[in-house]
Formats: C-alpha cells, sequence, structure tokens
C-alpha cells in the first residue's frame, strides 16, 4: 500500500469522498476506513468504533491526522476490510492523543483510549502505507501464512481477469486524484 499525500483543498468533492467511505465502511461493517484502501491517496481516515451507521454521532473524520503522544501498551485481536476474514494478535499504545483538521476546516485535538485508541492507530498506519500485518511477529505471521497467499492468489487471478488495477494504472490514477486534493 501507498502512502498518502496531505489535502490542501476541503471542497465538495472531498465531502463527497468522506461520505462514501462512511458508506462505504458501514456496508463492509468495519469500524474505520482510510482513503487509501478505497484507492485515494490522501491523508484522510474515517471511523466509527460501534460500526453503528445508526449512531452518527460516533463518526469522526480525520483529514490530515498526526499523532503527537502515545501511551502504554495493550495486545488484541484486528482485523483490516483489506485482508478480508484475517485477524491476529497486535500490541498498539492504549492510548493516543492525534491532531487533525475537521470537516470544516478547523483543527481538532483528541484523546483516545482502549479500541477507539487502536483504530485510530490502525487507520493512521494505512495512510503511511503499513498494514497490520507489517505489525506481527514470525510466530502470528506463520499462523495467518496460508490466508494472506490465498488473498494473494486471488488478486493476481482478478489482475488478470481485469477485475483490478495494474501497479502502471494505479500509479496514473493515484496521480490525477493527488491533483484534484492535494494543490
Ligand atoms: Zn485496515
Amino acid at each position: 500500500m501507498y502512502k498518502c499525500k496531505p489535502v490542501t483543498l476541503i471542497n465538495q468533492q472531498l465531502r463527497d469522498l468522506i461520505s462514501m467511505m462512511l458508506q462505504t465502511m458501514y456496508e463492509s461493517c468495519g469500524v474505520g476506513l482510510a482513503a487509501n484502501q478505497v484507492g485515494y491517496p490522501i491523508q484522510l481516515f474515517v471511523m466509527n468504533a460501534t460500526g453503528d451507521f445508526e449512531q452518527p454521532e460516533e463518526e469522526y473524520v480525520f483529514i490530515n491526522p498526526v499523532i503527537l503522544k502515545r501511551k502504554g501498551n495493550q495486545t488484541d485481536q484486528e482485523g483490516c476490510l483489506s485482508f478480508p476474514g484475517i485477524y491476529a494478535d497486535v500490541n498498539r499504545a492504549e492510548s493516543i492523543e492525534i491532531e487533525s483538521i475537521a470537516i470544516n476546516g478547523s483543527i481538532q485535538c483528541f484523546q483516545w483510549q482502549d479500541r477507539p485508541a487502536r483504530i485510530v492507530q490502525h487507520e493512521y498506519d494505512h495512510l503511511h502505507g503499513v498494514s497490520f500485518v507489517d505489525h506481527l511477529s514470525d510466530l502470528s505471521l506463520h499462523e495467518i501464512r496460508e490466508d494472506l497467499n490465498e488473498l494473494k492468489i486471488n488478486y493476481e487471478g482478478d489482475l488478470r481477469l481485469g477485475f483490478a488495477q495494474s501497479a502502471e494504472e494505479t500509479k496514473k490514477r493515484i496521480e490525477e486524484l493527488e491533483k484534484l486534493f492535494c494543490q
């Protein structure tokens, strides 16, 4: 997964993208989604720790987020919409402080603990090109190796059938989208 560029324009296209991301997250029964998981190379992720679309007051949008502080340690099981069906224990900070831009353009700062802190760290990682499997011990990786191989084989099959974008197509698309949101 590629790294993301900061957003410099908060416009209707960005607001539409955020709505689409929230919808995709709920439809996939997720609790968080990063823009680059749906093909947008920008510093943006959404979260609803309840995963319940009927609790929109629990929705949070993070534009150009920066984690300022991490405290403590906690291991718990994680999954990812980009690795369907794969779950593994990941060690994360227990609490974090994060600054980002809100949808109205103001700067927002949050402190999160436990599960929301875990989701935020997971999504933040995506924006920096890191997946949860990159955090796993050799032993955990060994346990999920077969599932990972299966995903890879499926993806390669999709590529051959034209259902997935090639690296070159992806690069071109990313450059076009960066022009839209990042200057
Ligand atoms: Zn993920």
